[in-house]
């Protein structure tokens, strides 16, 4: 197969691997700088155009889309789906993964456990909406972050509400969710490939942190997940409509928890904490699935 990886810098660990994995099975990979891609839109014969030259030729692409690129990125895919190459995850599926709150309503939807969460925008209503939450300690979010930046914990009510009316202040758009406690600091990042979990690693928060990113300092560890724990994410990547996705889980009293469902999981932290070749699983799901012309939406959505 001829695959295009479309990342904006071939050097990532994800994208170096995918690479990698690719090339060790027998395919030609070409990384394409997302942001470098440009198209005609209005031509009866879809094409991107990459350095002066069109695009030819694939059958697959893997995105790898960062957070800060959603938009520009979900168009070049979508042009791709136009094209009829084959994706890993569909722009439609992606750019819906990426907002938070658009996610949550999809998952509470379907029934699958959530924190519970609140979303408003007058400041007039934040008593009531931390209320709502169940008071503090809480979480307040903001939408647009990532890595955990954003991310604060309000131990009391009137902490929160400072914080909620200065990120409103600010124009940001943010939720409110309830704390989970009892998970210790503790997130379950379950890799998801098709309707399996291929790999699960707990992280851990640093002492006297709540997050548990490994970019905040956070470390990873093996951990056997239970079989609720399996369903729930593989359950919450399929209502997203991904075919790949790293689903991070709160255990609480009373089951998983879903806190976001992530489209472009890195592949870094779970590789060299289980020592499984995920990127060669990642390939092999291709090689299983791929056809053109086979999305789903093709690119409409
Ligand atoms: P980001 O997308 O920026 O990583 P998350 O929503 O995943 O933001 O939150 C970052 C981290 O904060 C999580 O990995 C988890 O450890 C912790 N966290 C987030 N929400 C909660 C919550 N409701 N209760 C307890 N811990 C939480």
């Amino acid at each position: 197969m001829k695959i295009a990886v479309l990342s904006r810098n071939p050097r990532l660990y994800s994208t170096s691997r995918l690479v990698e994995a690719g090339q060790e099975r027998g395919h030609e990979m070409v990384v394409i700088d997302t942001l470098r891609a440009y198209m005609n839109i209005a031509s009866h014969k879809p094409q991107i155009h990459y350095r002066g030259e069109p695009l030819e030729g694939f059958d697959a692409v893997i995105p790898r889309i960062g957070a800060s690129v959603t938009f520009y990125g979900c168009a070049v895919l979508r042009q791709f789906e136009m094209m009829g190459v084959f994706p890993l995850n569909e722009s439609v599926a992606i750019s819906r993964s990426r907002d938070k709150l658009r996610s949550l309503q999809l998952l509470s939807r379907r029934g699958v456990g959530l924190p519970v969460t609140g979303f408003a925008h007058s400041p007039d209503d934040v008593p009531d909406l931390i209320q709502m939450v169940n008071g503090a300690p809480l979480i307040i979010k903001l939408l647009e972050g990532t890595q955990g930046i954003g991310v604060v914990m309000c131990e009391t009510q009137q902490a929160a509400e400072s914080v909620i009316e200065a990120f409103m202040g600010l124009k940001q758009n943010i939720m409110v969710q309830e704390y989970i406690k009892e998970a210790g600091g503790a997130d379950i990042r379950c890799f998801v490939i098709g309707d399996k979990v291929i790999a699960a690693i707990k992280r851990q928060a640093k002492p006297g942190e709540f997050r548990s990113n490994l970019h905040r300092g956070g470390s990873a560890s093996l951990i056997k997940i239970t079989p609720e724990e399996r369903m729930t994410a593989i359950r919450a990547a399929k209502i997203m409509g991904l075919s790949v996705a790293g689903v991070d889980i709160l255990r609480s009293n009373h089951g998983p928890l879903v806190m976001e469902v992530n489209s472009s999981p890195g592949l870094g932290g779970i590789e060299n904490t289980t020592g499984k070749d995920v990127a060669g699983l990642v390939i092999q799901y291709l090689e299983k699935n791929v056809s053109p012309h086979r999305t789903r939406t093709k690119g409409q959505g």
